[in-house]
């Protein structure tokens, strides 16, 4: 069992960009605001006017927890697993799954990077992993 997210009408770029192999959030045309998860106006300014942004897909865990007990019978498999709330390079924070990492290597200041997985036909998520150490940002 696998649970795949749906995407709206507003998140719909937010999938396509996933599929495509970016992570693009929203940015604010009117303040250059950017945020995470989808909203139908920017949080600062109020403004309607939005893009889709693609970002680097870098960034750091500000904080993270250990998923011990499965909160549904599709993720009993994983546990334990390691979900973070990650910097980005542009700002903006979103909660991923960490892959690659063993809980005992997850730390505050993880330097993280993209890692696409695809959970189903045409379903992408975007999710990070520890950043590999060669490449340069
Ligand atoms: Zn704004």
């Amino acid at each position: 069992m696998v649970i795949v997210p749906k995407a709206n009408s507003l998140s719909q770029p937010y999938w396509d960009a996933a599929r495509d192999g970016q992570l693009k959030l929203q940015q604010c045309s009117h303040c250059s605001h950017m945020w995470h998860p989808t909203l139908p106006n920017c949080p600062r300014c109020q403004s309607r006017e939005i893009i889709w942004t693609p970002v680097s897909g870098r960034g750091t865990v500000y904080s993270y927890t250990v998923v011990h007990h499965a909160a549904h019978v599709a993720m009993a498999k994983r546990v334990p697993y390691v979900v973070a709330l990650i910097t980005l390079q542009e700002g903006p924070r979103l909660v991923s799954n960490l892959l690659e990492c063993a809980p005992h290597e997850a730390h505050i200041g993880m330097e993280v990077e993209l890692a696409f997985q695809e959970i189903s036909p045409g379903v992408v998520l975007p999710q990070f992993r520890p950043a590999t150490a060669d490449v340069n940002h």
